[in-house]
C-alpha cells in the first residue's frame, strides 16, 4: 500500500467522499449533449457548482457565451486549469449500449467524452479548494471551462486576450484509455478558414452565359488543393468540406462557400499552407470570374508540454494508480472494443510511464496556452483502449462506471499535482526555469488574427432543434458535494 501524505491524503478522501457528486456532473453533461458554443446548461451547471463553493464566476470571456472562469483563492502561485465540455454532432448514443443506439436519432453527444474532463476537474478543484482552506494555504485556482473544443476555437482567443498572462502553471486533463502524460509537442497546429466565392447568378438555361458560378470557383479551389497536395512536405494534413453550394441546379449559384482545415508540425507550416491555398482560391476565382475572400475561423498553435510539470503529474499518476477495475467493466470494454471493430483487449491494469510525447496529428485549441505558461497535461482513462474518438463506439463509456472510475482517478491525480504546486516550496521556480530553457530561442506567435471574434450564435438553430428532446433525458438530480 502505498503512503499517501497528508495534505493530499485529505485531497484523495474528499474525492472518493464526493464520488456522488463528481459522477452526478459527469452524467449531466452527457446528458446535456451540447456542441460548441451551444453549451448552456452546462455553462450553468459548472457555474453554479462553483460559486456554490465560493468560486468568483465570469462567463462569457473572450466574447464565448458559453465559457466560465471560475477564481478562487488570492496571492500567488496563480494556478490555472482548464478542460473542454462540448459535445459532436451527431454523436448521441445511449451510454453502455453496445450497439448503435442513440439517445435521439441523429442528434448530438460526447463521442469524445468531454463531460468526463468537466467531472475530473469539478472533482479536483472541490477537494484542493477544501485542504487549502483547512490548511490556510495561499494561492490563486483559475479554472477556465472551455467550449467549441471540437471546433478547436476559444483558447487562442483566452491567450490573446491575456487571461493566461499571471499564470504561473497550468493543469489540464482529457479523457483517454490510460493514466499518463508525456512532454514535449505532442500535437499539430491548424488553420480553420473558410473561403467565399461571389458570382452572378442567371437562369442556368436560358442565359447561362450571363451568369457566374460561385460554386464552380469553390469546385476549382478544390481540386486545385488536391492537385497542389502532391508537391506538399509529408507532414501536412488538409481536408475540406462545402459549406454552401447553390440552391438549385437551374439557378446559376453566386454563392458558395467551402472550409478548409490546414493541419502541420509547426506553426510556420500550417502558415505557409494557408498562404498557398490564397493562391488557389485567387487561381479559381480568375479562372470562373468570381470574387472572393478568406476568414480564418480558428488557429490554434501545435501543443507541447513542460518536462518538470509532466514529473510531477507522473508522480502523482504512479500514487493513484489505473482504477480498480471489476470483471463487469472489463466485460463491457470488450463488448465496446468488439463493436468497435478493434482488438478485444479490455482495459488497461497498470499505469503509463512518463515519456516524451510522440507528435500525432490531431490539434486541440489549448496549443497556445502552453507556449505562453508551463503547461501539463493528463490523460485519464474514461474511454476504451483501442476506440476511436469521434466513432459512436467513444460515446459508450463516458457515463458508465469505466468512465465514471477514470474520472475519479483522474480527479485524485489533478488534485494531487495542484497539492504539490501549492506546497513544495521552490517547485514552481524550478518549473519556471524548466520552461525558459524549453522556450529558449522562441518566439511565440499565435495563428489567430487578431481580428477574430467568437461566432456567437454557430450551431443554435441545430441544438434548438435537438434540444426539447434531449431534455426528457437529463439527469433530474442536484450536485451535492459535502465536507
Ligand atoms: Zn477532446
Amino acid at each position: 500500500m502505498k503512503q499517501i501524505p497528508g495534505i493530499k491524503k485529505e485531497a484523495f478522501d474528499l474525492i472518493d467522499k464526493n464520488e456522488d457528486a463528481i459522477v452526478t456532473i459527469n452524467d449531466s453533461i452527457f446528458a446535456f449533449a451540447k456542441i460548441a458554443m451551444q453549451e448552456f446548461e452546462t455553462c450553468k451547471l459548472v457555474s453554479d457548482v462553483l460559486k456554490e463553493q465560493g468560486f468568483t464566476i465570469e462567463t462569457g470571456i473572450s466574447g464565448f457565451p458559453t465559457a466560465v472562469l471560475a477564481t478562487y483563492g488570492s496571492g500567488s502561485p496563480i494556478i490555472a486549469l482548464h478542460t473542454e465540455y462540448d459535445a459532436l454532432p451527431g454523436g448521441s448514443q445511449q451510454a453502455g449500449v453496445t450497439e448503435r443506439k442513440p439517445v435521439v436519432e441523429g442528434g448530438p453527444g460526447h463521442a469524445e467524452g468531454h463531460n468526463c474532463g468537466a467531472a475530473v476537474m469539478l472533482g479536483a478543484l472541490f477537494a484542493i479548494k477544501e485542504v487549502m482552506e483547512r490548511h490556510k494555504l495561499g494561492g490563486t485556482l483559475k479554472f477556465f471551462g472551455v467550449p467549441a473544443e471540437e471546433l478547436v476555437l476559444p483558447r487562442p482567443f483566452f491567450v490573446r486576450d491575456g487571461y493566461f498572462n499571471d499564470a504561473d502553471v497550468v493543469v489540464n486533463c482529457h479523457i483517454a484509455h490510460d493514466l499518463s502524460t508525456t512532454y514535449g509537442v505532442r500535437n499539430y497546429g491548424n488553420i480553420n478558414a473558410e473561403f467565399e466565392f461571389f458570382g452572378k447568378s442567371a437562369h442556368a438555361s436560358t442565359s447561362p452565359w450571363t451568369g457566374v458560378s460561385a460554386v464552380d470557383a469553390a469546385k476549382l479551389m478544390d481540386i486545385g488543393w488536391d492537385v497542389l497536395r502532391e508537391h506538399l512536405p509529408l507532414s501536412q494534413r488538409s481536408h475540406s468540406v462545402f459549406m454552401d453550394a447553390g440552391v438549385v441546379p437551374n439557378m446559376v449559384p453566386d454563392y458558395a462557400r467551402i472550409w478548409f482545415m490546414f493541419r502541420n508540425s509547426t506553426s510556420d507550416g500550417v502558415r505557409m499552407l494557408f498562404e498557398k491555398a490564397k493562391n488557389v482560391a485567387e487561381g479559381a476565382a480568375k479562372m470562373t470570374g468570381c470574387t472572393w475572400k478568406a476568414k480564418i475561423t480558428a488557429a490554434p498553435s501545435p501543443g507541447t508540454d513542460n518536462q518538470r510539470m509532466a514529473e510531477v503529474m507522473q508522480k502523482n499518476i504512479d500514487l493513484v494508480g489505473m482504477p480498480k477495475w471489476t470483471d463487469e467493466d472489463v466485460e463491457l470494454a470488450k463488448r465496446i472494443q468488439k463493436a468497435a471493430g478493434v482488438p478485444e483487449v479490455g482495459l488497461l491494469p497498470d499505469v503509463t510511464p512518463l515519456k516524451k510525447a510522440v507528435q500525432d496529428t490531431s490539434s486541440n485549441d489549448g496549443g497556445d496556452i502552453t507556449w505562453v505558461v508551463p503547461h501539463a497535461r493528463l490523460h485519464f482513462p474514461s474511454n476504451v483502449p483501442g476506440v476511436p474518438f469521434h466513432h459512436w463506439c467513444a460515446g459508450i463509456s463516458p457515463a458508465t462506471p469505466i468512465g465514471h472510475k477514470g474520472a475519479l482517478v483522474g480527479a485524485k491525480v489533478v488534485a494531487g499535482t495542484v497539492c504539490d504546486l501549492l506546497t513544495e516550496p521552490g517547485l514552481i521556480d524550478e518549473i519556471k526555469k524548466s520552461f525558459a530553457a524549453e522556450m529558449e530561442g522562441i518566439e511565440f506567435e499565435s495563428l489567430l488574427p487578431d481580428d477574430a471574434k467568437a461566432p456567437v450564435g454557430l450551431n443554435k438553430a441545430v441544438m434548438d432543434s435537438f434540444r426539447p428532446e434531449l431534455e426528457k433525458h437529463y439527469v433530474k438530480k442536484p450536485v451535492k458535494f459535502v465536507k
